[in-house]
């Protein structure tokens, strides 16, 4: 979190001009962060979302590509309501002011990069609307999208770099160079079956999945004082990263082992929202990995939680249900109990919050 958080920062950095701080950076970094985690609840753009995951492009493309539509980027528009800069023109044209959508989309002095491949949207109609209706309207190609949100990534970070006077590929090359960066990625990115070799268990302690496959942590909290419980539910990559991590809050069941069912069962869903196929869920609950192990439990008061878990997985390309130790789950463990101060539902992508993401660096320094 702490890198990602600089990478932010320092975002930030790069865009402003004139009267700066640290501080007033930092705090329009938070500020930017609770609209995202309080867009990210929304059902409304549950969608958008599942759909921008889907996307087979790089992380972080698909994660400019949700600030973009979710009106998170720092563009001189968002600056002038944070009372950042005083002008909020956009510093290629001089004459419009510089909204998302006119910094990606319709500035007269980046039409040239999207005139080759995107001709055929409809410029009526997009002078009508904003960049998520935009993306919106792309969003039933995928292929496109993913081309599309690269080469916005791309014009971002042109944009970025010519206010700095820093050297970067020139607005003419920026097609090409973005069909080049998305073809690389994808390329090695294609690896069906090099599948590194399994590695020993160190008994107790989380252990990342083979690359291309996703671990699913989940684990649930009883909040005493309440009539309330917590579900942690986080996804991580082999390189032991966060990729979406959920914190929330439901109606205590009547025991733990039910809560630990529910919590599995979220977490077969939240993978199935983020776009994740091949996964691997582990909990601590010995009973309940055991029962969707072997299928078991079927006649059970809860039976019917276990097949509906099941049959959801069974819609991945690959998934298997694992036992860990309460040592191997801390971070869901965390998130559980996080549930417990939150809102309903907490989601983030990408990062996770500082007391979180002290358990996350636990788990990879161990390695
Ligand atoms: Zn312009």
């Amino acid at each position: 979190m702490e890198e990602r958080g600089l990478y932010y920062l320092f975002g930030f950095l790069h865009d402003y001009e004139g009267v700066y701080t640290v501080k007033s950076g930092y705090k329009a970094w938070e500020e930017e962060n609770l609209v995202e985690a309080s867009v990210s609840n929304s059902v409304a753009t549950r969608d958008l979302w599942s759909g921008i995951w889907k996307l087979k492009c790089p992380g972080k493309i698909k994660h400019f590509l949700w600030r973009a539509c979710t009106n998170c980027l720092p563009t001189k528009a968002n600056l002038l309501k944070r009372k950042v800069v005083t002008d909020s023109l956009c510093h290629r044209c001089g004459r419009c002011e510089e909204t998302t959508m006119h910094a990606l989309w319709s500035c007269e002095a980046i039409k040239l990069v999207w005139c080759n491949d995107f001709s055929w949207v409809n410029q009526f109609e997009a002078a009508q609307g904003d960049f998520l209706d935009l993306v919106g309207h792309l969003m039933s190609r995928p292929h496109v999208l993913e081309l599309f949100a690269t080469i916005a990534w791309h014009i971002w970070l042109h944009r970025n770099k010519t206010r700095l006077g820093e050297h970067t590929v020139p607005l003419g090359m920026i097609r090409d160079a973005a069909c080049k960066f998305l073809q690389i990625f994808k390329q090695s990115h294609d690896y069906p079956s090099s599948r590194k070799p399994t590695q020993p268990r160190r008994r107790g302690r989380w252990m990342p999945p083979n690359q291309g496959e996703y671990k699913i942590n989940f684990d649930g909290a009883m909040f005493n004082e309440s009539e309330e419980a917590g579900i942690g539910v986080v996804v991580r990559d082999s390189s032991g990263q966060v990729i979406a991590a959920l914190a929330e809050k439901v109606a205590k069941p009547c025991n733990s082992e039910l809560l630990e069912l529910l919590a599995a069962r979220r977490a077969v869903f939240f993978s199935t929202e983020i776009g994740v196929h091949q996964a691997i869920f582990e909990g601590d609950s010995e009973t309940i990995i055991k029962a969707l192990q072997r299928r078991t439990l079927f006649s059970s008061s809860f039976g019917h939680l276990v097949q509906e878990t099941l049959y959801h997985a069974s819609a991945f390309r690959s998934f298997s249900f694992s036992h860990t130790l309460r040592q191997g789950n801390t971070v869901a463990h965390a998130l559980a109990q996080k549930a417990r101060l939150s809102f309903p539902l907490l989601v983030w992508m990408e990062y996770v919050p500082p007391d979180i993401d002290m358990f996350v660096s636990a788990d990879l320094a161990v390695h």
